[in-house]
């Protein structure tokens, strides 16, 4: 393939968004089948409510989307009837529409279902006379789910190189689209192969590893049935305790199995009766056949049922029990030879040493035959096998690596991005807080002197290039040093407080408000000529005067001021002039009686 490996990125279930196209829609269900169930659903319950669109592509894809959901999600027990009908409205839509890719999908409805049903004969069948239908060079998800289906039905059917072949191509499709959970999904199939290849090694380790990639993409339900493979492999490998506390942690585990639940007590009966620990691996039995009574046992699962059934009576003594079961399975067996070919061949000795206990020694003979025969065979196949695994090994310890370096690296950057976040606002914080400090007064809260020196020049530079009026005021509250005498300076504070609120609330926002020194203001307004100046600054005397403090300190009569305002032009084209002007007329203005003020050569009047 010449197609860059994309890198890998997370996504957890949690985390994933609606699709927006039929391509995301599609891919969503390949890897998150429970999601996309639920998506589909709404969808179509939404298309109903909507009553049907126009647009027949958007009929189809839900219908064909929670048809396959439904076939992969391991839910409650399989409803054919229901996956049949959607995909009986998808195909009938993609008729209509002509759409050829849909159509094409909806062809997977048998394989699908068997697939479901665990029906491997059927799902192969189904599925090898797909193979023609879809173009394997392309690098598309379509191909995913067929190398999925092949090699999970061929690895059911015992046919394990085929299997390999298939989960191998799969595993380089998911990798390449980065259908992530879809990476640790193909090596169920292969785990399964690998253990049937009596490669039991191989296979724990393939599922070891998987098992991390499982966990983290956040995928509980994979996790699991990974874990349960694993447990198979540990017992093959005569590990029993590791089994044991593996399966301990698969029972306990609240995700929904993959497969299934009854596989786990499947697998939990046959390790006790490895440990010769009878009446647990009956407990367990029994569990098993209660869950399939409800979804109905066939192929596999029902082979595995008189299996372990036969296993438990042979190791209790009861014979005959024992014969009439694996009589069953030897019967099933030929025609479906749908268990896979190393349980056959332990099958087949146990067997055989059901039958020379029963005084049945020709057919127990016939039965060891038949039983080497299969070993023969696996040993030829398990050489073949090695190939594929070491590279499947290979692929998925990458992935693995890929994944930690992108968690790590996510875990970085995230980190990364929350201090330079925090820094930030702390900067911005900071600034605000120093901007605030260096150019405010604080006590009342307006400009300070300072910035007031800073900013005049440039108002000015304004208003001359825009040809307005500004006008400054230098404003002295009256008689401020009896306030302080009289009612202490605390009073005084809180009045240069009062005017300080008032000057910013009654003058503009544009307008200038700063403190002076002491008890001296200096307003900068904006646009104004010396009428509009007077009636705003008369403004704020009358605000002023009719704030109310408390009751011995109105003793005192209202607070007051004196102001004098100069003007540009008229009165001068510099900050210096202006200011020296309006503090020349704020004197006069104390001289001639306070609460007033003075403005050019207009008569000072009364406030
Ligand atoms: P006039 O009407 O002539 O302006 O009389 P005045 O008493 O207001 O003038 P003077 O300049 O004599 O007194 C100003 C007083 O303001 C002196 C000083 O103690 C007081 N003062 C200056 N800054 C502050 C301050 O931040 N808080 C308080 N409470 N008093 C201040
Ligand atoms: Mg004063
Ligand atoms: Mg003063």
């Amino acid at each position: 393939m010449s197609h860059r490996t994309p890198a890998l990125t997370l996504v957890k279930p949690e985390e994933v968004a609606p699709p927006q196209t039929i391509e995301d829609g599609w891919r969503l269900y390949l890897s998150w089948p429970e999601v996309a169930l639920a998506i589909a659903t709404r969808d179509i319950d939404q298309q109903r409510a909507a009553g049907r669109t126009d647009d027949p592509v958007d009929d189809g894809w839900p219908y064909l989307l929670r048809a396959l959901a439904q076939c992969r999600s391991m839910e409650g027990p399989p409803q054919p009837a229901r996956m049949r009908a959607d995909f009986q409205t998808a195909r009938d839509a993609f008729a209509l529409s002509g759409d050829a890719r849909g159509r094409r999908l909806a062809r997977l409805e048998n394989a699908a279902i068997a697939m479901r049903l665990a029906d491997w004969p059927l799902a192969l069948a189904e599925f090898e006379a797909l193979i023609g239908e879809f173009d394997l060079n392309q690098l598309d998800a379509d191909n995913f789910y067929l190398c999925f289906g092949l090699a999970t039905s061929y690895v059911y059917m015992g046919r394990l190189e085929e299997s390999l072949r298939f989960g191998y191509a799969g595993l380089h499709l998911a990798r390449q689209l980065e259908l992530l959970p879809e990476i640790a999904t193909i090596t169920m199939p292969l785990g399964v192969a690998l253990l049937a290849a009596k490669d039991p090694e191989e296979s724990d380790a393939l599922n070891e590893t998987a098992i991390e990639v499982a966990a983290r993409i956040g995928s509980a339900g994979l996790a699991k049935v990974l874990r349960n493979n694993r447990a198979v492999a540990l017992r093959r490998l005569g590990r029993l305790d590791e089994a044991l506390a593996l399966l301990g942690e698969v029972l306990a585990s609240p995700a929904s199995m993959v497969g299934g639940q009854h596989f786990v007590h499947f697998n939990a009966a046959e390790l006790y009766l490895k440990r010769e620990e009878i009446d647990d691996a009956e407990r367990h039995f029994v569990e098993a056949r209660h869950l399939l009574a409800a979804r109905g046992a066939v192929g596999l699962d029902l082979i595995k049922l008189h299996y372990i059934a036969g296993a438990i009576a042979r190791s209790r003594g009861q014979l005959a029990a024992a014969l009439s079961e694996f009589a069953i399975v030897d019967r099933m067996l030929p025609d479906v030879s749908a268990l896979r070919f190393n349980d056959r061949a332990e099958f087949y000795d146990e067997y055989a040493d059901v039958l020379s206990r029963a005084d049945r020694p020709g057919e127990a003979f016939e039965m060891q035959r038949k039983s080497s025969r299969q070993y023969q065979v696996s040993l030829g196949v398990v050489n073949r096998v090695r190939r594929f695994s070491m590279q499947v090994r290979q692929e998925i310890h990458r992935v693995n690596a890929e994944l930690a370096r992108a968690s790590d690296e996510q875990r970085k950057l995230q980190q990364a991005n929350r201090r330079l976040r925090g820094e930030i606002e702390r900067a911005i914080r900071e600034a605000d807080l120093l901007r605030d400090k260096a150019s405010h007064d604080e006590l009342t809260g307006v400009f300070n002197r300072a910035y007031l020196d800073a900013t005049l020049p440039g108002l000015l530079t304004l208003s001359v290039q825009s040809a307005t009026p500004l006008a400054l005021v230098m404003i002295d509250l009256d008689h401020f040093k009896r306030i302080n005498d009289r009612h202490g300076h605390a009073a005084g504070d809180e009045v240069l407080r009062r005017f300080g609120r008032n000057a910013r609330s009654a003058l503009r926002g544009s307008d200038l408000v700063s403190r002076y020194g002491g008890e001296e203001f200096c307003l900068a307004l904006i646009g104004c000529g010396a009428d509009a100046a007077r009636q705003r600054v008369e403004r704020l005397m009358t605000a002023l005067r009719g704030e109310e403090f408390s009751p011995e300190f109105t003793q005192l009569g209202p607070v007051t001021f004196s102001a004098g305002i100069a003007v540009y032009p008229e009165d001068g084209v510099h900050v210096s002039d202006l200011l020296r002007t309006a503090d020349a007329r704020l004197l006069r203005a104390k001289r001639q009686g306070r609460v007033q003020i003075v403005c050019g050569g207009a008569e000072p009047r009364p406030a």
